[in-house]
């Protein structure tokens, strides 16, 4: 059998989220990879019931190694200095920017409003965050021990170095690589057998990937990744590994009929969606559908009412957060894809077009709200959350959902018990109401969805992320999905690799 280090799952295993995985090196270290909230109907899954604990020894943990700055990656990293960990906190250059954001945020939002509390936290999380280039090996602080010391069934070893590759899942986010180096055996029998099963070659080496959350092909902005040179251990997310997206070109058409329809009775679209990734795909999207009816405007091709209203329409971002994200998505241009650059280049901004008006303080939100309800002209507003569960979506909410010229477009997934579901569920139905901030509003707005504007690789994504490889994984092992999205991606992987490698995690 072939022999893989100890790796133990502290979350997205029974779901998507709380992604925190243990890797062992030897008996007095550890890595983490990712450290982040449970949300959502798993918070209760989570054994200590609130999905913030700590629940594991962070004495021998020398790293923690952050994929990407989703919540459901790094939400608990407050949680884990205030149990003790002091060591360094890897994360690529962007990440690294991110970070402070994102844990200010979640801070504000579920913790504490106290200030100084707040500081204090940031002030030592910035000091353990080191930041790394993508595609360059760092090493990984690993504590010396002897020989004898060994004891447990896994092999250990005495060096490890790191590598972050682009995942182009949102900016900065990164798949791990992980090499280990001299293992260490607790007696020469076992270290031979190891070595010759080690896919009958003899090596010293042990290379880890951990895949964090892989970009779809086809997103905005965002390179594909591109798929390891080789994996000896495999641990991957499995979020659409039951499913396949739409194509590009097909959602962006959907968007665009979608909204075309919704403004023509002079109403509002709202869209909920969350700060990173998502909003800034759909800025990417809004500004393609507006450049493309401004070219054939010019032709004289196509219906001049719907052009003519593309060229007016504003397009409202109302969350400073997102505004915050979209200013460090522009600063790192640099690792946009080729059709990003060449808008660039051409003198367009993505990111950053005429009929964009971003949102900064709650007065204005709120004045925002009030001009809007008056006026009798179309705008699409695109604010947070994206469960509809809190945030500044809320008031358009109210204000807005038992109109019936008003559309609410959802982009994302909407999870069991939150109001975006209820939304979902009720809408069109006879006296559909949702319960928002404890009031019943009616739901006379139309309601829709549109799949694939996910920031994660479907099915065949995942696919081939394994396929491509020139050294294929001796273990995989699935995290990050609902069950049937892992049960159906270890039949796929099955397909290509002996079943006996493949494992689900539990
Ligand atoms: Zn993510
Ligand atoms: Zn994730």
């Amino acid at each position: 059998m072939f022999i893989s280090p100890q790796i133990t799952h502290h979350g997205a295993v029974n779901g998507v989220t709380g992604s925190c995985h243990q890797l062992t090196i030897n008996a007095t270290t550890s890595v983490l990879i990712d450290c982040g909230l449970f949300q959502g109907a798993e918070i209760s899954g989570n054994p200590e019931g609130d999905g913030l604990a700590i629940d594991f020894d962070v004495t021998h943990i020398s790293a923690l190694i952050v994929t990407h700055c989703h919540i459901d990656h790094v939400g608990r990293i407050p949680y884990l200095l205030a149990a003790g960990f002091t060591g360094p906190i890897f994360c690529t250059e962007a990440s690294a920017s991110l970070l402070p954001l994102v844990i200010e945020d979640a801070l504000k939002v579920g913790v504490t409003r106290d200030k100084t509390l707040i500081a204090a936290c940031l002030k030592l999380l910035k000091k353990q965050i080191t930041s790394i280039p993508y595609k360059q090996w760092f090493s990984l602080p690993v504590n010396t021990i002897s020989e004898s010391v060994n004891t447990n069934s896994y092999i250990t070893y005495r060096k490890a170095k790191a590598k972050f590759q682009p995942a182009g899942h949102i900016l900065g986010s990164a798949y791990v690589e992980i090499d280990l180096a001299e293992p260490i055996f607790a007696n020469t029998s076992k270290a031979i057998n190891s070595i010759n099963n080690f896919n009958g070659s003899i090596t010293n080496k042990h290379r880890v990937v951990f895949s964090g959350d892989l970009g779809a092909p086809y997103a905005p902005l965002l390179p594909a990744p591109k798929s390891p040179y080789r994996a000896d251990t495999l641990v991957i997310e499995s979020t659409y590994g039951d499913k396949n997206h739409q194509s590009r070109k097909q959602r962006r058409q959907n968007l665009q009929g979608v909204i075309e329809k919704a403004v023509n009775d002079n109403g509002v679209v709202l869209i909920p969606a969350f700060s990173i990734g998502r909003t800034q795909e759909l800025l990417y999207e809004l500004e393609q559908i507006i450049y493309q009816q401004s070219v054939q405007l010019k032709k004289g091709q196509g219906s001049r009412q719907l052009q003519t209203m593309w060229q007016s329409i504003e397009v409202i971002v109302d969350s400073p957060m997102a505004a915050n994200f979209t200013e460090q998505y522009k600063k790192f241009k640099s690792l946009w894809d080729a059709e990003a650059m060449h808008k660039v280049k051409a003198g367009r901004h993505p990111l950053n077009f005429e009929q964009l008006y971003t949102i900064g303080d709650h007065k204005q939100h709120l004045s925002v709200v009030k001009a809007l309800a008056k006026r009798n002209k179309p705008a699409i507003v695109i604010a947070a959350s994206g469960m509809c569960s809190g945030g500044r979506i809320m008031n358009y909410l109210t204000q807005f959902i038992s109109d019936k010229t008003t559309d609410i477009l959802f982009v994302g997934y909407q999870a069991q018990g939150t109001p975006g579901r209820d939304i979902q569920k009720y809408a069109n139905k006879y006296n559909g109401y949702v319960t928002l901030a404890g009031q019943k509003h009616y739901i006379n707005a139309a309601v829709h969805s549109i799949s694939g504007y996910s920031a994660h690789a479907d099915q065949a994504g995942l696919i081939n992320f394994v396929k491509r490889m020139r050294h294929k994984p001796k273990h995989i092992k699935i995290v990050h999905g609902d069950d049937s999205a892992k049960n159906m991606l270890q039949n796929c992987y099955e397909n290509i690799l002996p079943a006996s490698l493949i494992e689900v995690a539990e």
